[in-house]
């Protein structure tokens, strides 16, 4: 049985060592040392960014949404065919 390919490797969650700044809002939201933040690289030009709890929240939400979406695409194809 061949592996299943993991399409998410730009995305993970890491605790945090030193502050860092959430980029949806950088002047209002800091992630504290020993907090939690979404982190998403851009490997396009090598870039990540940080997102606080929060706004990580928001961000997986609408992934969430679009995955169920396109599962629901692919089951409308499936059964018309
Ligand atoms: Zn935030």
């Amino acid at each position: 049985m061949p592996k299943v390919r993991r399409i998410l490797c730009h995305v993970s969650v890491e605790i945090v060592e030193r502050q860092r700044v959430c980029h949806r809002d950088r002047a209002g939201h800091t992630i504290r040392k020993g907090q939690s933040c979404l982190v998403v690289t851009d490997n396009a030009n090598r870039s990540t960014k940080n997102y606080c709890p929060e706004c990580a929240y928001a961000i997986l939400d609408q992934a969430e949404a679009d995955l169920n979406r396109m599962k629901t695409e692919l089951e409308d194809v499936g059964t018309s065919a």
